[in-house]
């Protein structure tokens, strides 16, 4: 997350009044208003980004993979929505939501009839909707295994946000359900489809720096005021330890993917400060080093709670560096490469396509059977290293992997 442009534009922001009106939401405070977010599927306000498209998408192209958007929150009004109504080869065939007046005006705004609407609580019926192919689950983290195996369930594939769930265990899970289905399940990797990390991995493959010796990667920024009653981020049953799984993975997918390495070793120290309600239940802050068979050293820092933030990838080798920064955010990106003192700044194309791209590469995968290049076992590979990340904090010791 972060790095957002925010919008409020076209959103309404719901007055206390309405709030204490909606029955969507009265499972979500206490009277005392500290209880946590519950770790269940409910609807909430309007999140305070995204925009909805002043006209209706056009007809999708003929043979395009329908998905129905789950969770309408920011990453979903603002990314996925106009991500799929960008595609070639998807659209928006429906959409999932706890919150029935806001489905309503997204629903509107995507041109979907009100049967394309659909509850937590109805959301099975789903099963008999040949317009909808596959489920995007945009849930927070800690739900996403209970609504993919749902998903499966209703005979839809499914394309499932990071961090991919709470456990590697749970990844399994998925996998599994996938597996017994015969649908396919993606984790939306963006990166992996935006121009200027794609060109990254081609030239460190390509050893545009020589070998590479160390790989810096930064992805923090302070969160405001807020606690488990407000902000699901900082919920452990709906966010695990907090900044690795939402922001930090950047910075671990970047050291794989432009190491070409799996490491060998993982070495972490997490800080949780007291008395300080965005952390009651997560850390503010991890730093890991982690080691690779090659020889090459990955330190990786991430938190909420630093000012300014940072989003950095940076990889040094024995013939140059190659600077990416900001390295993995929706747009604004910026990379040079540094050879023999003379800086190349790099414009690889616009990051902005990230978004579709990703969604049209699921609707080839559905529709032509092709590999993914993100699946649940990239998922899973990163859960399993956050695991050994956060072992290696709890033990003070290097895990060996
Ligand atoms: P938000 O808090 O903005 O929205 C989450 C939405 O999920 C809510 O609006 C609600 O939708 C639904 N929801 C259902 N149950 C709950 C619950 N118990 N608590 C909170 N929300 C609930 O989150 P984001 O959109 O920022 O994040 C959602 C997912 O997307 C996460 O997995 C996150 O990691 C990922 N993400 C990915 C990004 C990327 O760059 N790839 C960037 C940002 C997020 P409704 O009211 O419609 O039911």
């Amino acid at each position: 997350m972060t790095e957002f442009t925010h919008s409020r534009r076209r959103f309404m922001v719901l007055s206390s009044a309405t709030l204490a009106a909606a029955p969507w939401l009265a499972s979500c405070a206490s009277a005392e208003g500290s209880a946590a977010i519950p770790a269940k599927a409910i609807g909430m306000p309007w999140p305070n980004w995204g925009e909805l498209p002043d006209t209706p998408p056009s007809a999708p192209n003929a043979g395009s993979v329908g998905f129905a958007v789950m969770g309408l929150g920011g990453y979903g009004i603002g990314k996925v929505l106009p991500a799929l109504a960008n595609g070639e080869r998807c659209h928006v065939a429906a959409v999932v939501s706890g919150n029935p007046e806001k489905a309503k005006t997204v629903a509107a705004a995507y041109g979907l009839p009100e049967d394309a609407i659909y509850s937590y609580e109805d959301f099975d019926r789903i099963a008999d909707d040949d317009r909808v192919d596959a489920v995007y689950n945009v849930l927070p983290t800690g739900l996403h295994l209970q609504w993919t195996e749902k998903s499966f369930a209703a005979g839809k594939h499914v394309l499932c946000e990071k961090p991919m769930a709470l456990s590697a265990a749970e990844c399994e899970q998925m996998i599994a359900a996938s597996e017994a289905s015969g649908k396919k399940l993606m984790i939306a990797y963006r990166c992996h489809f935006e121009p200027f990390n794609l060109r990254a991995m081609e030239l460190m493959r390509e050893g545009a720096v020589g070998k590479i010796k160390t790989i810096e990667t930064a992805q923090t920024y302070r969160m405001g005021p807020t606690s488990v009653a407000e902000n699901w981020r900082v919920v452990r049953a709906l966010a695990g330890g907090g900044p690795l799984e939402d922001y930090g993975i950047y910075g671990l997918q970047s050291a794989l993917y432009l190491s070409g390495e799996m490491p060998v070793s993982v070495k972490a120290v997490t800080e949780q400060p007291a008395n300080d309600p965005r952390f009651a239940e997560i850390f503010s802050t991890v730093t890991t080093e982690m080691r690779f068979p090659s020889g090459a050293v990955a330190n990786m820092v991430t938190s909420y709670d630093t000012t300014p933030g940072r989003n950095l990838a940076r990889v040094e080798g024995e013939g140059g560096v190659l600077i990416m920064e900001p390295a993995t955010g929706y747009g604004g990106h910026k990379m040079s490469l540094v050879r023999d003192g003379v800086r190349e700044d790099l414009v690889p194309g616009d990051p902005d396509v990230q978004f579709a791209r990703m969604c049209d590469h699921m609707a080839d995968a559905i529709r032509e059977d092709a590999a993914i290049l993100t699946p649940g076992e990239m998922g899973l590979r990163d859960m399993a290293l956050i695991e050994a990340i956060y072992r290696s904090a709890a033990e003070g010791r290097e895990i060996t992997l």
